[in-house]
């Protein structure tokens, strides 16, 4: 296949299948994975096109083109996705549950839905076609670390309205895995099917893996001498560079950061490939862009700035300049492993979980960071923010990694702690050390802070 000839997304090469494709093979999609820079523009500026054209079908798009003044037309080269307007979760709001549907609600076969802590509920549709992209770009991310037809994988991740569920399950079972839809917590059973089954890759929260080894660790079983896992898919949540190093200490296997957000499909949108040096965003499924969250100018590449993404390829309901609210950066644009696709930083978290506390902006990654750096402590803390007389105050409750009554040893343990915040927040917590399995373990998302902040008028 010539990909400049071939640009719509459903006649790229046929998927390999389990007996079709050697293990050896480097790529999934050899044809689309290794695209030049050059390649990669001009199969966007195609794509960029007729997924503008399309979006004419819908009324919300009709009418946002109409106020920014501009038709599909006025899209000639990459750089005019800078002329289309935004889009945000609030359109997605307010125009629930089908108002941005770009195809009739027959052609849908999916939808997924995020309860909103406030107003409307999200949703997003799928066609068939879409949600085979989506297997896709998942299978492909799986066969970039290693996985083969010969793996067994076990998804250890909400099902239902979250993603990762069918998302991974799809993907993994595209690629040719013995996919187990294991599912969240029960963690003897998750242990168990490990054992039996001779798992060889999870995916899971990264708050839920550690959880996950400290059972094994209690049931006396050693991961590297008892199960046949050789590597984590790990994402959903912000996590430090630190949280992963651990993991992969504890588990003797390498952990990949994999992102997703249900507004593009799910899981599969990034993932690191074998240098683990930022995340390969597919950039023939989503134009990038990182901008200023203030002025919504872009950043240069290296400097942080909000998510923005652009589907390609998306059917049912393709989204313009989606804002992620995720903050990150362009770490480069090539990549040893041979993929041209950009690649961005982890997410320093969402500009909704950034913390004002007395005036200085915190994120709980910035925390998680300086924890993970003491092995004396364990893998779960919380951040709880409170109001007394006079101030705002933080305090962290962490869990120590091994029981001890050395109380002599624990001050000091404290009081370094807090130094080192200090050093990364610029003020002190109150930093409170407690025993393993005392602070609450969610089974999807790990809650990181508690905000109990009386708020002024
Ligand atoms: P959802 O649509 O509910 O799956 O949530 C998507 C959000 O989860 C993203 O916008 C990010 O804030 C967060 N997220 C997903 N994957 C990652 C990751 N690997 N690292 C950090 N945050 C992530
Ligand atoms: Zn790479």
């Amino acid at each position: 296949m010539k990909p400049n000839n071939n640009n719509s997304c459903m006649d790229s090469t046929p998927l390999p299948t389990r007996e079709g494709q050697g293990g050896g093979a480097a790529f999934f999609n050899p044809e689309t994975e290794t695209l030049s820079r050059e390649q990669i523009e001009a199969l966007q500026l195609e794509r960029l096109q007729q997924t503008v054209r399309h979006c004419m079908n819908n009324e919300f798009y009709q009418k946002k083109f109409k106020e920014a003044g501009i038709t599909p037309d006025d899209i000639k080269t990459l750089a005019d996705v800078r002329k289309l307007p935004f889009t945000t979760k609030q359109d997605l709001r307010d125009t629930y549950p089908f108002g941005m549907a770009c195809v009739p609600l027959r052609d849908c076969v999916r939808l997924h839905s995020s309860s909103g802590t406030t107003g409307n509920p999200t949703v997003i549709l799928h066609t068939q076609k879409d949600l085979d992209e989506w297997a896709n770009q998942v299978a492909r991310n799986l066969w970039m670390v290693g996985l083969r037809p010969d793996d067994v994988f076990q998804n250890s991740s909400g099902y239902g309205m979250f993603t990762g569920g069918l998302g991974f399950q799809y993907g993994a079972e595209k690629l040719g895995m013995l996919t187990v839809p294991a599912a969240a917590g029960n963690s003897l059973r998750q242990i168990k099917f490990i054992t039996d089954f001779g798992t060889t890759a999870i995916h899971a929260v990264p708050s839920y893996i550690t959880r996950l080894y400290e059972v094994m660790k209690e049931q006396g079983v050693d991961p590297r001498r008892d199960t046949k896992l050789k590597m984590l898919a790990i994402g959903a949540e912000p996590h430090s560079e630190e949280q992963r190093q651990r993991i992969e200490d504890l588990l003797g296997v390498k952990a990949y950061n994999s992102f997703g957000m249900s507004e593009m499909c799910g899981p599969g949108v990034g993932f690191e490939c074998p240098e683990q040096n930022g995340m390969h965003f597919w950039e023939d499924y989503y134009i990038v862009e990182i901008v200023d969250p203030e002025t919504l100018e872009p950043v240069p590449d290296g400097e942080i700035g909000e998510l923005v993404l652009t589907t390609l390829c998306r059917e049912a309901m393709p989204l313009l300049r989606y804002r992620t609210r995720d903050l990150t950066r362009v770490l480069g644009r090539t990549c040893p492993c041979g993929r041209n696709h950009i690649r961005l930083d982890r997410m320093r978290g969402r500009s909704d979980d950034m913390m004002v506390l007395r005036g200085v902006n915190i994120f709980p990654i910035q925390i998680e960071k300086i924890l993970m750096q003491f092995s004396e402590l364990g893998n779960n803390y919380l951040i709880t923010l409170t109001t007394d007389a006079e101030n705002d105050n933080m305090t962290v409750e962490v869990e120590l990694a091994e029981p001890t009554d050395d109380y002599k040893k624990l001050q000091t343990l404290e009081r370094e702690i807090k130094r080192r915040l200090k050093d990364e927040i610029l003020l002190t917590p109150i930093v409170k050390l407690v025993p393993q399995g005392s602070l609450p373990v969610s089974e999807g998302k790990a809650v990181r802070v508690v905000d109990k902040r009386k708020v002024y008028q």
